[in-house]
C-alpha cells in the first residue's frame, strides 16, 4: 500500500516553499523593526504545561492534544500553541530578572487533533509574538500595530480586527455572577455543552458557535458595561491609540477568553474572503499566566497568526506579486567532455556569491536554453570548444538576447556589474 502523509498534514513543495519564505521574511523583518527577538522552543513539552498554560477546560486541552508517553512513561504533548512554551522558557531561565519588557517572536509548527478542512490542519504553523513585563496599554497598541503591519506587508488590507476587554479577575468575578443570573432562567434553551459550562465558566457561552445559545441569552449584560475603572481606562487608551493611528477595529461583545489568566485586551483578526475558517489570528493580554505556570506575577500580551490561512488569503485575494525563486546565471555546456571544466566554473560562480545552476541530464543546447528560461536565469554562460580554446566564455542576456565574449578573468566582475545595473 502506498504510504501517504498522515491526515491533516501536508507537504510544502518547493513552489509553495517560496511563498513561505516570502511570508516568513516579512514577519521576521517586521518583528525586528518593532524590537522583537526570535525564540525557538521544543515542539514537545510536558503535558502539564499545556494543562496549566492553555487551560484544563479548553477544547484544545480536552479534545485536541497529541499526547503520548515516552519510553520513560513521561506524558509529553506536541505543542498546540506557542504562548505556554514561551512562558515556560521565561520562567526556566529567570529572564524576568532582566530588562523588561521582554519581546519575543516565534514561528513554527503546532499540532491539534481536529477535523481537517480547508484552513484547518492537524499540523499547522503559527507566527506569534509575546511581550512580558509591562501593563502599559501602549504595549497592547504596539502589539496590534505589529500585527496590522504584517498583514499590510503581505498586501492583506481587507481584514477585520475585533476587539474587546475581558477585564481583570476583580471586575470579572462580579460580572460572572451577573451572567449566571441572566442565564439561569433560560438554561434549558442552551446547547448541551453550554448547559454544563454556564455555571463554571459563563463567559464561554458568549463565544459558543450555536446560534440558539445566542438567541437564548439575548440582551445579556456585556463585559464592557461591567469593567472596573482601571480596566475601562486601559481599554479606552488602547482604542484611542488605535484610532489616533488610523487602525480600524470593531468592538465585539462576544469576543471572550474564558480563562482566569486572560485580562483586559482581547482581539481576533478575520479575513472574510477566505471561507469558513476566516480567523487568521488572535491574541490578548494574559496578566495571570506567568504566575499560573509557576513564575512571578508578571504581565504579558501576545498574538498568534495562522500562517496557512494567511497564505490562503494571499492566494485568494491575490493582492501582491511574490518574487519567484530565480537564478542569476545558467551555465550551458555544449559538449559532454567539458563537464569537468563546467563543474569548476559553476562552483566558482557560487563561491563568488552568484546563484547559478546547470543541467545534469545531457540535454541538447536548445533544451538547456529552455531549462535556463524555466529557472528564470538572467544570464546564460555558454561553454563550448571555442570558448575553452580561446580562454573566454560567451555570456547571453536572456532578456535583451545580447551576447558578449568575456575573457575568463573578467567574467565574475562582468556578471556582478551586469546584475548590479539591472
Ligand atoms: P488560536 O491559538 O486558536 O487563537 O489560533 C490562532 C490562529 O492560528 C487562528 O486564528 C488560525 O489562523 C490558526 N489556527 C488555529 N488552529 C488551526 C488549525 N487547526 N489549522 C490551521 N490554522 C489554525
Amino acid at each position: 500500500m502506498q504510504i501517504k502523509a498522515p491526515r491533516g498534514t501536508y507537504d510544502i513543495l518547493p513552489e509553495e516553499a517560496v511563498k513561505w519564505q516570502w511570508m516568513e521574511q516579512i514577519m521576521k523583518e517586521t518583528a525586528a523593526r518593532f524590537g522583537y527577538q526570535e525564540i525557538r522552543t521544543p515542539v514537545f513539552e510536558h503535558t502539564e504545561l499545556f494543562q496549566r498554560g492553555v487551560g484544563e477546560s479548553t477544547d484544545i486541552v480536552t479534545k485536541e492534544m497529541y499526547t503520548f508517553h515516552d519510553k520513560s512513561q513521561r506524558s509529553l504533548t506536541l505543542r498546540p500553541e506557542g504562548t505556554a512554551s514561551c512562558t515556560r522558557a521565561l520562567i526556566e531561565h529567570s529572564l524576568y530578572n532582566g530588562t523588561l519588557p521582554i519581546k519575543w517572536f516565534y514561528a513554527g509548527p503546532m499540532f491539534r487533533y481536529d477535523r481537517p478542512q480547508t484552513g484547518r490542519y492537524r499540523q499547522f504553523h503559527q507566527f506569534g509574538v509575546e511581550a512580558f513585563g509591562s501593563r502599559s496599554p501602549f504595549l497592547d497598541a504596539e502589539v496590534l500595530f505589529l500585527l496590522v503591519e504584517i498583514l499590510q506587508g503581505m498586501g492583506l488590507s481587507e481584514y477585520e480586527l475585533h476587539l474587546n476587554s475581558v477585564g481583570c479577575p476583580l471586575c470579572r468575578e462580579q460580572y460572572r455572577q451577573k451572567l449566571i443570573d441572566h442565564m439561569a432562567p433560560v438554561k434549558d434553551k442552551l446547547c448541551k455543552d453550554c448547559q454544563v459550562r454556564y455555571l463554571q465558566n459563563p463567559l464561554r457561552v458568549l463565544d459558543c458557535k450555536e446560534a440558539t445559545c445566542h438567541q437564548a441569552i439575548i440582551n445579556y449584560p456585556t463585559l464592557i458595561d461591567n469593567l472596573c475603572d482601571d480596566c475601562r481606562t486601559h481599554y479606552g487608551m488602547v482604542q484611542q491609540t488605535l484610532k489616533d493611528n488610523g487602525i480600524e477595529f470593531v468592538h465585539d461583545n462576544n469576543l471572550v477568553r474564558g480563562l482566569d489568566y486572560y485580562t483586559n485586551t482581547a482581539f481576533e483578526v478575520h479575513i472574510p474572503g477566505i471561507g469558513a475558517q476566516s480567523a487568521v489570528g488572535g491574541g490578548g493580554r494574559y496578566d495571570g499566566l506567568v504566575e499560573s505556570i509557576g513564575g512571578p506575577s508578571l504581565p504579558g500580551i501576545g498574538f498568534a497568526l495562522g500562517m496557512e490561512r494567511l497564505l490562503l488569503a494571499v492566494d485568494k485575494l491575490g493582492c501582491v506579486s511574490r518574487a519567484q525563486q530565480t537564478v542569476d546565471v545558467f551555465l550551458a555546456v555544449m559538449q559532454e567532455n567539458l563537464e569537468n571544466q563546467a563543474a569548476s566554473l559553476l562552483y566558482k560562480l557560487r563561491q563568488q556569491g552568484l546563484s547559478a545552476d546547470k543541467d545534469y541530464n545531457q540535454r541538447s543546447g536548445r533544451a538547456q536554453m529552455k531549462l535556463a528560461d524555466k529557472l528564470g536565469a538572467k544570464y546564460v554562460i555558454l561553454l563550448g570548444e571555442d570558448e575553452i580554446k580561446g580562454n573566454f566564455v560567451t555570456v547571453r542576456d536572456m532578456k535583451s538576447k545580447e551576447q558578449w565574449k568575456i575573457d575568463n578573468e573578467g567574467l565574475i566582475p562582468f556578471l556582478h556589474e551586469c546584475l548590479d545595473n539591472r
